[in-house]
């Protein structure tokens, strides 16, 4: 079986191909670009309409993984969480989302606050539908330090360091991070899904 990754966003897709020991194809090498309609309520249901719809697509031969994932902060209610990639609005980019966040922090009358990244990664093949979650906590800050990782990163301190993952090194965010932590535990279900 081969593995498909049901994600267009290029950071995402450098952090599978890092993290992962198996060789994994993004889906717009199969098949080309094309935009799914992300309407779930919850970041494993979202996670689940990308991986069926390319699984519909592509057929029994692929194990198809997606992934999505989000930052939430507490005082902000949980938001932006499932909105993440479009917080600023339909067809922003990362950077308009970035911004909006640092204003939203502001407006809180705070220089920082409590956050954290949820990522769920859902896994649909011949043998079923699986679905695994990983967070990583922090504080996000209301200025950009760093240029580094992608979305959120540069405005984000994870617990127990001082600086934002736009200053960290690829290699500690590939340890800690929310992806990485689903990741782990989807690991050993994809290596059961290939041999079986
Ligand atoms: P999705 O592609 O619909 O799952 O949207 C995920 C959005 O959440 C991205 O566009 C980023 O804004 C944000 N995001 C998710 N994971 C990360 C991360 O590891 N670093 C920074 N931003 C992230």
């Amino acid at each position: 079986m081969k593995l498909v990754l049901a994600t267009g966003n290029k950071g995402k897709l450098r952090e599978f191909k890092q993290m992962c020991q198996e060789e994994v194809v993004a889906f717009s090498e199969l098949l080309g670009e094309f935009d799914i309609v992300e309407d779930g309520d919850t970041f494993a249901a979202n996670a689940l309409i990308k991986a069926r719809t390319i699984y519909e697509k592509l057929g029994e031969e692929y194990l198809v993984i997606s992934d999505d994932s989000g930052i939430s902060l507490p005082i902000l209610n949980g938001a932006p969480g499932i909105y993440s990639a479009r917080y600023a609005g339909v067809g922003v980019t990362d950077k308009d989302n970035l911004y909006k966040l640092i204003e939203a922090v502001k407006e809180k009358g705070v220089k920082s606050t409590p956050a954290y990244y949820t990522a769920a990664i859902a896994i649909v093949s011949k043998y079923g539908e699986y679905v695994v979650h990983g967070w990583m906590h922090g504080e996000v800050i209301d200025e950009i330090r760093g240029d580094k990782g992608f979305g959120y990163d540069p405005i984000f301190i994870p617990s127990g360091f001082d600086k934002t993952l736009g200053e960290l090194d690829d290699d500690v965010k590939s340890k800690i991070s929310h992806r990485a932590q689903a990741l782990a535990l989807a690991k050993p279900i994809i290596k059961m899904l290939k041999n079986k």
